[in-house]
Parts: structure tokens; C-alpha cells; sequence
């Protein structure tokens, strides 16, 4: 059986608890909701809902103090040893998280002969926004060059290769921390020691944040952004951590209008929930997860698992895997599969998965865990792929 605590966090969804049947197997795409954050989009809504900096009144100016409390939440979730919050700021996900670095912070600073590292094997949500930043420079005459990020057989960084293509043009580093397909937990500490203190680093942490404890100190980045419904907060939610990096337009709350009071509320409380669940917990739980989904599609020979993780002798790679498995049957269609396994109740991703320039050629299915699932979900879905098996 599995642990007590285990037991315990996956009652808090009810999503989860009120269908049995079903084992969502979608994390990577959105989270599920622990009740705690859901209670506390209520209790706002219900309570002292008001627009925020707006207000002569305690429900407008509990709003204000609600959101710059949580830039400090964020500070400290994220592990930013200096009390600054503001170097924190809401936005509605990742994407436009690092659409405003690229287009309100990097792109007006772009001149000819500049250079921009882009990880083009990764999620186009960190591919896109710097070729528009590009763009929007080549539009005032400034030829910039996009560089790819050089990456090791296990798809993590090349520090070696990484180092000979810094340049002193090298106006920004794009990195990702836990892949979205490979769920592979990169070395980012590899990028600051090649490219040297001078060179900015931005950081999709869309994958990592509440899957795996965050240390900002230890991960020596200058930009951080993350989706807040990927670490069980509502939709509409993230943020970017820009430490001391002022003046971008995005960190104007005025000019972007009024926050998105109740996600921010839901963000708060997620934050807490991760907090008091443990991270650590979670991410042990889910890697052991996925490790053990591995272990059992390396027994079933129509089935290829993507990324370093094929090979199970890759141990010191797989120590690295986060909740996250991919992988294509030999004949049945990805999308077949997911249809298939979407008929028992097993909910996974089935395509391209939003990857640059490897996600085109390889559909195939993603099976991304939280804390909520449980080893008779994995052993479930392993049951119905061996009954595939040779199709
Ligand atoms: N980066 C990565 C690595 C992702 O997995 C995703 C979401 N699939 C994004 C960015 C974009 O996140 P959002 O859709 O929440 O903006």
C-alpha cells in the first residue's frame, strides 16, 4: 500500500478522489487543484474580492498588500536569499512570461552583431519569444544571430561546446530546466560556468517549479519564469523572478492593467500547500514513479521510450528524470494510443508536445505524474500497453 502521506495528499484533490476511474496522467499539461488552493479562490471571491491599487476601502487595500505579499511569496518559494520582492512579477504563464523578457527586456537592447543562445530542442514557448525579440531588432536595422544551445547525448547542457559559442556579442542565454518531454533535470549550473558572470541567463522553469525544490542561489540564473497552473495554481497564473533587473514595461503594474486577483490568491496558496507538502517528498515520488514506468516499458519491445531515458544503463541519467516518461509504440499511432488509453479511464498527451525542432518529426505519448498519483495507476496503465504489446 502506499504511504500514509502519500494517501493523504491525494485525498486533498478532489478532483482525483471524486473519479476513481480515472488516472490523470497529465501533469505537465496542467495540474489538478489541491482543495486548500481551491478554498482560498473562494474564500477571496466570497470574502473581500476588490480591484487592486485602485481603493479607499479595506477590500481594495487588503488586495494591494495581498499581491505585493505574494512577489514575497514567490522570493521565498523560489529560494532568493535577497528581501526584494521586487524582482517579482505576475504575469499569465510562462509563454507570456518569457514573451515580456524577450520583447519588453532584450529586444531594445539588441544592436547588430548581437547574439542570442536558443534552445531550440525545448518547449517553442522558448523558442518563439526570442526570434520575435530578433525580429523586432532586424525591423530598426540590427542583424541579430540565433545560436543553438548545444546539448550532451542525455540532452543536457554541453558545457564545453556551450563555452566556445559565448561570445562577447552573446546578449542572452534561453535555458529550460526540467525538459517537457524528456523530463530530464538539466545541469543549469553547467550555463553560468561556461558562459562566464557577464552573460544573462533566462530560465523556463515551467516543469520544475513545485516538482523539485528551487534554489535561485544555487542555480545562479538571471531571469526565472514559471506557469502557475503547473504547480497547482488556476490558469492565468505565473510569474518571472528578474532579481534587481528593473525597467522592463512588464514590471509597470499600471500599464498592464488590472492583476489577476484570484489567480494570485491561488498561487499564494499553492505555493503554501507545495511547501507544507515537501517538494523533496514530491519530487522522490513522482521520479520513483516514472522509474518504475520505465522499468516496466523496457520489458514491453513495441514500445520506445524517448530521450536518454531508453537506456536503463544510462543510470546516472535517470537519477535525473523527473516525473515525466515519453514514449512511441512501433506501429500503433501516438494519437491511436491516446484515444486507446483515454477509453480506460488513463489520461495522457498524445502528439508533438510544443517541442522546437524535434517535436515535428516524433509524435508520440507523454505520461507526466504528481503527488497524487499512485503505483496502481502506473501498474494500471503498464497492463494495458502489455496488452499492445505486439499490435
Ligand atoms: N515551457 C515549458 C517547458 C512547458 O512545458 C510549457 C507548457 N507546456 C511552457 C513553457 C508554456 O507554459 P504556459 O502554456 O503555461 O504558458
Amino acid at each position: 500500500t502506499d504511504p500514509a502521506w502519500q494517501r493523504e495528499l491525494r485525498a486533498h484533490f478532489p478532483i482525483v478522489t471524486g473519479h476513481p476511474d480515472v488516472a490523470y496522467l497529465d501533469s505537465a499539461a496542467t495540474s489538478q487543484k489541491p482543495q486548500p488552493v481551491l478554498d482560498a479562490v473562494f474564500d477571496y471571491l466570497t470574502g473581500e474580492n476588490a480591484n487592486a491599487a485602485r481603493g479607499t476601502y479595506p477590500w481594495a487595500n487588503r488586495t494591494t498588500a495581498r499581491i505585493e505579499q505574494a512577489r514575497d511569496r514567490v522570493r521565498v518559494f523560489l529560494g532568493d536569499p535577497a528581501p526584494d520582492r521586487s524582482g517579482v512579477h505576475f504575469v499569465s504563464g510562462a509563454t507570456e512570461g518569457l514573451r515580456a523578457v524577450a520583447r519588453d527586456w532584450l529586444a531594445p537592447q539588441l544592436r547588430d552583431g548581437d547574439e542570442i543562445v536558443v534552445p531550440y530542442a525545448d518547449h517553442n514557448a522558448n523558442i518563439v519569444p526570442w526570434q520575435e525579440a530578433a525580429a523586432l531588432a532586424r525591423a530598426r536595422g540590427a542583424h541579430v544571430t540565433l545560436r543553438p544551445m548545444p546539448y550532451d547525448d542525455a540532452h543536457d547542457y554541453d558545457a564545453a561546446r556551450l563555452a566556445r559559442l559565448v561570445t562577447p556579442r552573446t546578449r542572452l542565454i534561453a535555458a529550460t530546466h526540467v525538459h517537457h518531454v524528456y523530463g530530464n533535470d538539466m545541469h543549469v549550473s553547467r550555463l553560468r560556468a561556461a558562459a562566464g558572470p557577464g552573460v544573462p541567463i533566462c530560465l523556463d522553469a515551467a516543469q520544475s517549479v513545485g516538482h523539485l525544490p528551487i534554489s535561485l542561489a544555487a542555480l545562479d540564473v538571471d531571469f526565472l519564469v514559471f506557469s502557475g497552473h503547473k504547480a497547482l495554481a488556476l490558469p492565468g497564473t505565473g510569474a518571472i523572478w528578474s532579481g534587481n533587473r528593473r525597467g522592463p514595461a512588464y514590471a509597470e503594474a499600471g500599464w498592464r492593467g488590472t492583476p489577476n486577483t484570484s489567480g494570485i490568491v491561488s498561487l499564494v496558496a499553492a505555493l503554501d500547500w507545495l511547501d507544507a507538502a515537501g517538494v523533496d517528498r514530491i519530487e522522490r515520488w513522482t521520479r520513483d514513479l516514472g522509474a518504475r514506468l520505465t522499468a516496466g516499458l523496457a520489458e514491453l519491445d513495441a514500445y520506445q521510450v524517448l530521450g536518454c531515458q531508453s537506456s536503463l544503463a544510462a543510470a546516472s541519467a535517470t537519477q535525473r528524470r523527473q516525473g515525466i516518461v515519453t514514449f512511441r509504440h512501433r506501429t500503433i499511432g501516438s494519437n491511436d494510443l491516446g484515444f486507446i488509453l483515454a477509453a480506460d479511464g488513463l489520461l495522457v498527451r498524445a502528439d508533438g508536445h510544443c517541442q522546437g525542432d524535434e517535436g515535428e518529426k516524433t509524435s508520440s505519448v507523454r505520461v507526466s505524474l504528481h503527488v497524487h498519483n499512485s503505483p496502481a495507476e502506473i501498474d494500471r496503465l503498464l497492463e494495458r500497453l502489455a496488452a499492445l504489446n505486439h499490435d
